[in-house]
């Protein structure tokens, strides 16, 4: 019987003789997932971390909603391989040159696009791609950004990441979670997400993608992005996370508290190696 099968008989059983429906478990799931979740929001909520004002979900925040959706796309297709606030500042200076617009782009030469978004990574390539895009805007759809996961991943320079990140924040529909590098990383950190049939990490967003989607509540899909992003921006960094910061290190403050040991002794550690990939995991993985 399929779950959706099942669900469907539960519900039929529980009304028929007013039982209460477990709630399906999702296979995969780590044990700790939710007070892990449940402090990581708690620290986010400063909103101190570079994403929560510069991220992607800020472009064109003052245009209506036509605009908004284009100048989202384009902040997210200058992303990749760019910090925030670079990528923020792009997005500020194609906007004062009234050029978070489809036809405007087209109208303008690729060198000077290159060289108003630069030093975003790769920028001539970029701007190629954005001029691109921008011609496929107005000649297929109006002037407005594809609004399908399909129509967005046809676009050159648009991956999956980008493409589920645009459906979420663009169009409020989101299909699947939208892994970056710090997605990526602190899932694996965690032990939270496996390649498909082992116990090993992911070495692919996408592996992380599918792996975080078989258990994560889709309602956690679309804010667990900004979530990691800034947790990664702030605590959980690449290099040296901050584990003596980490509000969810409790099973770390107290072994230290009884060995009177240091924290930074306890920190995942990369090994010789440099291959982030073989970094150590987490304390807290279960
Ligand atoms: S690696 Fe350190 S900072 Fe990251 S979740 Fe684990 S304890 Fe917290």
């Amino acid at each position: 019987m399929s779950c959706k099968n099942l669900n469907s008989c539960l519900l039929s059983v529980s009304l028929q003789k007013n039982v209460r429906v477990p709630s399906v478990v999702k296979v995969g799931a780590p044990e700790n997932w939710e007070a892990i979740l449940k402090g990581i929001k708690n620290m986010r909520l400063s909103g101190e971390a570079p994403v929560d004002t510069m991220g992607c979900e800020k472009a064109g925040s003052c245009l209506p909603p036509k605009e908004k959706r284009f100048a989202v796309l384009i902040s997210t297709m200058m992303s990749s391989q760019t910090k925030d606030e670079v990528t923020h500042a792009a997005v500020e200076r194609l906007s004062e040159k009234g050029l978070l617009d489809p036809d405007a782009i087209v109208r303008t030469d690729e060198a000077t696009l290159a060289n108003l978004i630069k030093p975003v990574g790769f920028y001539q390539r970029k701007a190629n791609f954005i001029k691109e895009a921008s011609k496929i805007c107005l000649e297929h759809f109006g002037g407005d950004i594809p609004s399908s996961l399909n129509e967005l991943l046809a676009l050159k320079g648009v991956g999956p990441k980008m493409a589920h990140l645009v459906m979420s924040i663009a169009w409020k529909n989101t299909q699947g979670i939208c892994v970056d590098t710090h997605v990526h990383r602190i899932s694996n950190r965690l032990g939270w997400v496996f390649r498909e049939g082992t116990k090993q990490k992911t070495t692919t967003p996408e592996q992380t993608r599918m792996s975080l989607e078989k258990w994560l509540p889709k309602d956690e899909w679309e804010p667990i992005n900004p979530l990691l992003v800034g947790f990664g921006q702030t605590i959980c960094t690449p290099l040296r996370p901050k584990c003596d910061l980490c509000g969810i290190n409790n099973k770390l403050r107290a072994r230290q508290a009884a060995a009177g040991v240091a924290l930074r002794g306890m920190q995942p550690r990369r090994r010789n190696t440099g291959d982030q990939r073989m970094e150590a995991p987490c304390c807290l993985r279960p």
